[in-house]
């Protein structure tokens, strides 16, 4: 166990201000009130916070922290209240050891509903005070150290838990180093058959290697000696971990590995990075693709270096990284290797670390999603999938810098700039060039957002982006339209309802009537009404309690040559009926068949020029056409050789109709049929049967038999009945 003095002298190296006095109080303290308490390896307690304190103080960490972490499994664990750390070291260090105890016991790999509602606490306490994180991942990698002590059934969830979460987020936080540990000791104890292969075959190679590295190592050193490069070249093989990842990504076996030796070359001067590079590309042939600067483009959690890959002496594939000491001492520490946490007085100093560090600022920024309301599974799908995913860098305009995961849209794009920027892209340019919005991004594009002001961005581009982001901020517009579209409807029902009852109307009377409907605001209540979840009359009831409805009038049948009966075939009757449904006809345009075989529209919903198609052939009955989204198609998925591939073989000059079949939704009053009937003969389609079905007091589900020319028609039938403010739903049906 260390000692009081020792501890003290560990951090007087880096840190000549150390508070002793108060380091000493709270090493006695913590000791005293751990006692007697044994950890599973048989060790008293206090060792476990000491060693988290020691961890720290290799992070060159200041006074704060240092106590802290001695501290912080004593509200836990010990009878200890945080007036009382208060009241002996501080508020400060009462805050940090606080917010050590409330993620104390969170459990991060149980069921996906409280995992990501613990995850949020996590990082909640966290965004407090980022000590907080600095001493939670020195506890957990003490505790992985000494795993082998714990009882075996409780070892998988504590590496899992380690792998899945802790890790990425010493990586995001650009701490290398701890994240390298700690997954290197969760992937021992989750699969440690894998460890042992792994391990044995690199102890095979180390022999090998070392002669290589070595050799390498000179050669380099010699060349930059030449030019009066001051440079530290050091090579390593790569750890089992980040071995067995790459086989498991690229599915290869360990013999085709090709690169697991790595170079690290240090110099002094920025300068010097790119010398270095240009020595190295001119002695060796380097691996097309595999250069990165992430020293003009750093990396989110601020990593900066050069990549290069070439192929070295013997053919063998060499993989170095380029950067200046101080970019390695981020690299390797990165926010903890912030000069504002090396001291005291920090507190200050937050807002400061979160303009200066960007990987303090995505963490502000994750959180920022916690206050949009998410679900907790939604959020913590978001934050997991940008905590391991590669990033790309692109600029705006006017050059400023945007960092997306890879696989990012310039929608995306657009809502990390800003919300509105987002909600109201209507197109990109991508170095110049228009580009569909949904293009995926590269390194270095300059991509400037196409705006219009009161668009609203489809519902369907939510499951388009990557970002969490702009998917929290989608769907939350999508949601927003919908239920304006729906309070619209809902007005418009209520409106009507009060008139046929020869009520007064008006906000007042409505607010009053809240209560009675279970409903918080005038909105909401319509937005309901328009949804069909309350029914007007009742809203005419909640406001007059003496109102007494009239018997409901009848849905009311409107027969062929009534007023609003327009564009009805006259011919029409209930029975389905369009050329080519249900009857044989040599002249269905398609192509794809031979011979004599009969051929039919499937007879419900039918298929339509422009809808992708299928035949099924019924021997001895003939060919059935099916749109390919029929869901009628089930029922032949086991038997393949009946699926025919064929195609639409249209005449120009013939204009002929195909059937197809629609339901809308719409209010249930008088006129509605024939205002409906009109939009869809205004489009020159014919109707060739309609049936009701009751919806609810408010609505009726109405079927339209359509005759149309092709999809485009009929999808322009489908956008101006949901353009009419009497439809609350249009969809097709494909029998
Ligand atoms: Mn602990």
């Amino acid at each position: 166990m260390i000692r009081q003095y020792e501890l003290v002298e560990r951090v007087r190296k880096y840190n000549p201000h150390v508070d002793e006095d108060l380091l000493n109080r709270a090493y006695v303290y913590a000791m005293k009130a751990h006692g007697a308490q044994k950890r599973a390896s048989g060790d008293p307690y206090f060792s476990h916070p000491l060693e988290v304190a020691a961890i720290l103080t290799d992070l060159k960490l200041d006074d704060a922290t240092i106590v802290a972490a001695m501290l912080h499994d004593i509200i836990e664990d010990t009878a200890t209240t945080r007036e009382e750390i208060d009241h002996l070291f501080g508020p400060q260090i009462g805050k940090l050891v606080e917010g050590l105890t409330k993620i104390e016991k969170l459990d991060l790999v149980s069921k996906k509903a409280a995992q990501g509602e613990n995850f949020r606490k996590l990082l909640l306490a966290v965004a407090e005070d980022v000590r907080v994180l600095l001493i939670k991942l020195a506890d957990r990698l003490h505790n992985m150290r000494t795993l082998h002590f714990v009882p075996t059934e409780k070892r998988a969830r504590i590496a899992e838990e380690t792998l899945d979460i802790y890790a990425p987020l010493a990586g995001r936080m650009g701490m290398q180093r701890l994240r390298e540990e700690l997954e290197g000791l969760a992937f021992r104890h989750l699969m440690p058959e894998a460890y042992r292969t792994i391990e044995a075959r690199l102890h095979d190679l180390r022999a090998k290697n070392g002669r290589i590295i070595k050799r390498i190592e000179k050669e380099l050193a010699e060349e930059f000696a030449r030019r009066d490069i001051e440079a530290a070249v050091s090579g390593r093989q790569k750890t089992p971990y980040s071995v067995w990842r790459k086989m498991e990504r690229k599915s290869i076996a360990f013999e085709q590995l090709s690169d697991i030796v790595g170079f690290r070359i240090i110099v002094g001067e920025l300068e010097d990075c790119y010398r270095v590079l240009g020595v190295v590309h001119t002695k060796w042939p380097n691996v097309p693709g595999r250069f990165k600067d992430y020293v003009s483009t750093p990396k989110q959690n601020d990593y900066r270096s050069i990549h290069t890959t070439v192929i070295g002496p013997g053919h063998q594939r060499v993989e170095l990284q380029i950067r200046t000491a101080a970019m390695h001492e981020i690299a390797c520490f990165g926010i903890a290797a912030h000069a504002l946490y090396k001291d005291s007085g920090s507190v200050e100093g937050k807002e400061e670390l979160a303009k200066e560090s960007s990987a303090f600022r995505w963490l502000q920024e994750t959180l920022e999603l916690l206050t949009h309301g998410d679900s907790p599974e939604e959020f913590l799908e978001h934050t997991r999938l940008e905590l391991f995913q590669d990033q790309v860098f692109c600029f705006t305009p006017k050059g400023g810098l945007i960092a997306l995961p890879r696989g990012a849209t310039p929608i995306d794009f657009a809502y990390a700039v800003h919300t509105k920027v987002g909600n109201s892209a209507v197109g990109a340019k991508i170095n110049g060039r228009i580009a569909p919005l949904l293009s995926q991004l590269q390194n270095g594009d300059e991509v400037e957002i196409i705006r219009a002001e009161g668009h609203m961005p489809p519902a369907a581009w939510e499951s388009l982006v990557v970002t969490g982001k702009a998917q929290a901020a989608i769907r939350r517009a999508t949601r927003e339209a919908v239920r304006r579209q729906y309070a619209g409807l809902g007005s418009q029902i209520v409106r009507r309802a009060f008139e046929r009852a020869g009520r007064a109307i008006s906000d007042e009377k409505l607010k009053s009537a809240l209560p009675r409907l279970a409903r918080g605001s005038v909105d909401d209540m319509l937005a309901a009404v328009g949804r069909g979840e309350i029914y007007s009359g009742d809203v005419v009831k909640a406001v007059y309690p003496d109102f007494r409805e009239e018997r409901k009038p009848a849905p009311k049948t409107i027969e062929p040559g009534e007023p609003g009966w327009f564009g009805v075939k006259k011919s029409s009757n209930l029975v389905f009926k369009v050329p080519g449904a249900g009857d044989e006809v040599d002249a269905i345009p398609i192509r794809g068949l031979h011979g004599d075989v009969p051929v039919r529209f499937a007879a419900d919903g039918g298929a339509v020029p422009g809808d992708r198609i299928v035949g099924i052939l019924t021997p001895g009955e003939g060919i059935t056409i099916y749109p390919i989204q029929s869901p009628a198609l089930t029922a032949f998925d086991d038997q393949p050789d009946r699926w025919l591939d064929v195609r639409w073989d249209l005449d120009g000059d013939k204009h002929e109709l195909f059937p197809a079949r629609i339901v809308a939704t719409a209010i249930n009053e008088p006129g509605t049929l024939g205002a409906l009937a009109t939009v869809v003969g205004e489009t020159g389609a014919n109707i060739d049967n309609i049936s009701f079905a009751a919806h609810s007091p408010d609505f009726r589900e109405m079927t339209f038999d359509l005759e149309v020319a092709d999809l485009k028609h009929l999808n322009d039938i489908i956008a101006r009945l949901r353009g009419s403010p009497l439809v609350s739903k249009v969809e097709r049906v494909n029998g």
